[in-house]
């Protein structure tokens, strides 16, 4: 099997300072084999993933991809691979965790002889990043009264609860 080997460049912008890194799909040498598969991997390090702040990779992506050429489109099989930290929506607890997500993809192409997925890769990382992330499946939270992390042990706080209706009828009697 063919396996391309691309290395990432980066343009340094003088004025912005801004990192691109590139992902380019040969597609001058895919039309030449039609149904014929190319294999490309990439290893994209943090700085050049210029993610939201909140996500933070602990190891380089690695976007794996199989590219096939048939019918004015390139059919596209990839897999993205890194180590990431979250943040527990529960617990608040920072995790890291083992990011893998697999999709597949088909883009119409015309004269272009080339074509860089980074846009691609970008937003099949971001949609499969979890919403809600969990250090654990069964991770109890914060105690809603005083913060206490629920996984140390319970906080003593009363579990239950006040309607805060009861509540202003309480104040009635003082
Ligand atoms: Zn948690
Ligand atoms: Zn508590």
């Amino acid at each position: 099997m063919l396996t391309m080997r691309i290395f990432l460049y980066i343009i340094n912008f003088s004025a912005s300072e801004v990192r691109i890194f590139s992902m380019k799909i040969d597609i001058a040498a895919l039309k030449k084999e039609p149904g014929r598969p190319l294999f490309y991997e990439f290893t994209v390090n943090v700085s050049e993933m210029e993610l939201d702040e909140e996500i933070k990779l602990l190891s380089p992506l690695t976007v794996q991809l199989a590219v096939i050429y048939q019918d004015g489109k390139l059919l596209i099989n990839g897999k993205l691979n890194a180590e990431i930290e979250l943040a527990c929506s529960r617990c608040l607890k920072i995790y890291a965790e083992d990011f893998s997500e697999k999709f597949e993809d088909e883009i119409a192409v015309g004269e272009e002889t080339e074509l860089n997925l980074v846009w691609l890769v970008r937003e099949i990382f971001y949609t499969a990043l979890p919403l809600k992330p969990l250090c654990n499946a069964a991770c109890r939270g914060l105690c809603e009264t005083c913060g206490a992390d629920l996984n140390q042990g319970s906080c003593g706080c009363p579990t239950e609860k006040t309607d805060p209706r009861w509540a202003v009828l309480g104040q009635l009697l003082k």
